[in-house]
């Protein structure tokens, strides 16, 4: 355990920034009002071979795996899995992969859900959320990052009043990155219309109430209006994972 709590950390240490803080800010400007179509491809193409899409297997990210196949984006593609997603979740990859022909990194925990529970006691969800998803994602997100310029994620300002702030294109200073985030200003009915108008394969959880998914044991159905992410952590006061911070 003490080897993989050394992993964790040594991965904090805080990196280099591809761009200034001004930079970033007069970019976040320019591409408020330009369509997710364009920050995608700009920032694929001025972080060509450092740059990442993670996927959690919700709606946004089939939205955007669609548009870089359209954009014939050059992108490496990531997924985070912690072992404990659903299968509706495994299942809605397996249907992208094929529908798009992308090769899909996996980068998984240290340790497997079976060796967790040996090392610190079973369900660790239940007890000490924050440090299961340090270690089931946080962790892994630290490692595909590493060497990475960019990372591309599906985040919305609608989704959360913690996400109420994100931007197009702003920085990760802490992990030395520049986030590129297409769809922030996107609203659900704006997702579905994109969706339904390319016929592309998405998470059939979002249709049986379910519009935040992660893993089974953090994720319930939400009643008719409830926060979108009502369901994660429901009772913990919990409300991020810790990738977006
Ligand atoms: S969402 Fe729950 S099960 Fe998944 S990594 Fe976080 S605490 Fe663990």
């Amino acid at each position: 355990m003490r080897a993989i709590d050394d992993a964790y950390g040594s991965l904090r240490t805080v990196r280099a920034l591809p761009m200034s803080p001004a930079e970033v800010d007069a970019l976040a400007e320019e591409f408020e009002p330009r369509p997710a179509e364009d920050v995608l491809a700009w920032a694929v193409d001025r972080f060509a071979g450092r740059i990442v899409l993670t996927c959690s297997w919700q709606q946004q990210s089939s939205v955007l795996l669609d548009m870089c196949s359209r954009l014939g984006a050059d992108i490496r593609v990531v997924e985070l899995d912690t072992g404990l997603l659903f299968p509706e979740t495994y299942a809605t990859r397996d249907a992208l992969i094929a529908r798009y022909g992308v090769t899909v990194e996996r980068v998984d925990p240290l340790r497997t859900v079976a060796e967790q529970a040996e090392d610190e006691g079973p369900e660790l969800w239940a007890r000490e959320p924050d440090r299961c998803c340090g270690l089931r994602k946080v962790e892994p997100l630290e490692r595909a990052l590493t060497g990475m310029d960019a990372w591309v994620t599906g985040i919305r300002r609608a989704q959360s009043p913690t996400r109420a702030g994100a931007r197009k294109v702003q920085l990760d200073a802490r992990r030395g990155v520049v986030k590129i985030q297409p769809l922030v200003d996107w609203d659900d009915e704006r997702v579905k219309g994109y969706l339904f108008a390319h016929d592309v394969p998405y998470n059939p959880l979002h249709d049986q109430g379910y519009p935040s998914i992660g893993c089974v044991p953090c994720t319930r159905r939400v009643a008719e209006g409830e926060d979108a992410r009502a369901g994660r952590w429901a009772g913990t006061g919990k409300t991020e994972c810790g990738l977006h911070l």
